[in-house]
């Protein structure tokens, strides 16, 4: 079973979703890589379903990807006698520095790194944004604002500051936990929540070592502002929409969307788009028309792969859902804008051996009408690389190495398949016969396109391309 598709799909797992048997038919369904996400749940449960994941693997034969996504600094008020609090517009409302119980005139805010940080004129938003706080005035024991909208506020409601630069590392005492833990447990990538600065990259790469490929949220302000640093020294991007809708206006989202995956692509790093993609199917069965147009956009953008969040982790529907982005995103390839809309994007190429090859892949494939490019990879680089050009036919990606046949199998157009250490030319367009085969991605007597580095096993080799009749 190969997918018919390029970009992939990214499913949280959650209570709706965490059985061995619905973690296998979401699979089936089309999920080609799975979140788990550490803001919810204890470290034993995800534990548990990256067992199932890796028992499913072995079973299908077919690399999954598993993403750990860190909390982060995620902030929160405290919490008010009686659990929630009505407010009304233009009235003073305190943040507060003690603990204690919250009351109409503020709350206990138990971050002291924002009363460090914010400054008189600055907004505070709270629950997603549905009040809006403008902060008036400033002392050693609160932060004193008023409400400029919304008229309630309860319990342990998230806070987020879209003016104010944090002086914190994006890893908390918990994230720094969880990442060891995810690290021991074999994750293929972690997400790195509210990520602020290109120092809080190299901070998380230092820690991670290279175990784990590095994916950055961008959700925040100040990652805009820097945004080609960040791309640059982490291994991938989510456009973690939630979080920047509420730190950034909505009408400034698709813009960014539409940047953001752009710089990737250029780049050749996986972007993935995230958050309410198909939110209305948490509680019904189909999704709505601007939903079903938001996944497509994404496609035609390019991105490497698309998100459900509540949907499959906590929804009624998890599995139409997965369906539902499947066939959006199988109907959309079909277009004949698509192609022509991903080439609208022009690439640079490196002076390099691997990007050379890689162009040449993709021309050599539309010219003889090929319907598969196959790269040989070790490190994973070359496929990487193929898949930036975006070519026409899908790439099979060969790999001696597990973590990277697991790692990229969240990237665009890109079939990873594990085997051993191949030795030799011969030896090489056998097994990758072999393996197309199996693919069933092209039946004999046709042509795909054939990329390695002679001799084997040398990082950066990529050297070679063959065209082959299967
Ligand atoms: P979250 O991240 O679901 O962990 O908040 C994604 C987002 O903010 O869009
Ligand atoms: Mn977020």
């Amino acid at each position: 079973m190969s997918r018919n598709r390029k970009a992939k799909i990214l499913a949280t797992l959650g209570p709706a979703s965490s059985s061995p048997n619905m973690i296998a038919r979401l699979h089936t369904a089309g999920v080609d890589a799975f979140r788990l996400n550490f803001s919810h749940g204890l470290q034993t449960d995800h534990e548990k379903r990256l067992r199932d994941i890796r028992n499913l693997e072995a079973k299908t034969g077919h690399p999954i990807t598993a993403l750990m996504d860190l909390q982060g600094p995620k902030l929160r008020v405290g919490t008010f006698e009686g659990s929630k609090q009505p407010l009304q517009r233009g009235q003073s409302f305190d943040l507060r520095r003690e603990a204690g119980q919250g009351n109409a005139d503020g709350v206990h805010l138990p971050h002291p790194e924002i009363f460090e940080a914010v400054e008189v004129g600055q907004t505070l938003l709270v629950d997603d944004g549905k009040l809006r706080l403008e902060i008036t005035e400033l002392s050693a024991d609160f932060i004193r604002t008023k409400v400029i909208a919304g008229s309630m506020i309860s319990d342990r409601k998230g806070v987020n500051l879209p003016d104010t630069v944090l002086k914190t590392s994006p890893l908390t005492p918990k994230d720094r936990d969880d990442l060891d833990f995810g690290l021991s447990i074999g994750v293929d990538w972690v997400a790195l929540s509210f990520v602020q600065h290109p120092d809080d990259i190299r901070e998380a790469q230092d820690i991670i070592k290279g175990r784990a490929r590095l994916m950055a949220k961008i959700e925040k302000p100040s990652a805009i502002q820097h945004i080609d640093e960040i791309i640059r020294l982490s291994d991938g991007i989510m456009v973690a929409r939630g979080d920047l809708g509420v730190e950034m206006p909505p009408e400034d989202v698709p813009h960014l969307q539409k940047d953001i995956i752009r710089r990737c692509r250029r780049a050749g790093k996986p972007v993935v788009v995230a958050t309410q993609m198909l939110e209305s199917m948490i509680s019904a069965p189909t999704p709505t028309r601007a939903e079903a147009s938001d996944v497509a956009t994404a496609v035609y953008e390019g991105a490497d792969a698309v998100m459900l969040s509540a949907e499959s982790a906590a929804g009624q529907y998890p599995l139409e859902a997965v369906s539902m982005m499947d066939r959006i995103i199988v109907r959309t390839e079909e277009s004949r804008f698509y192609q022509a809309g991903l080439d609208a994007l022009e690439v640079e190429h490196h002076k390099s051996g691997t990007d050379a090859i890689s162009d040449a892949a993709a021309r050599v494939a539309l010219s003889v009408d090929a319907k598969l490019i196959v790269t040989h990879t070790r490190s994973g680089n070359t496929a990487l690389r193929a898949a930036r050009e975006r070519p026409s036919v899908p790439i099979i990606c060969v790999t001696p190495s597990q973590d990277a046949a697991r790692q990229l199998s969240l990237v665009w157009g890109l079939h990873c398949v594990h085997t051993d250490r191949i030795d030799g030319l011969d030896q090489l367009v056998e097994k990758t016969n072999e393996i197309v085969q199996k693919s069933e991605l092209m039946t004999k007597g046709e042509r795909y396109v054939l990329t390695a580095g002679v001799p084997f096993g040398k990082v950066g080799m990529t050297n070679m391309v063959r065209i082959v009749t299967l």
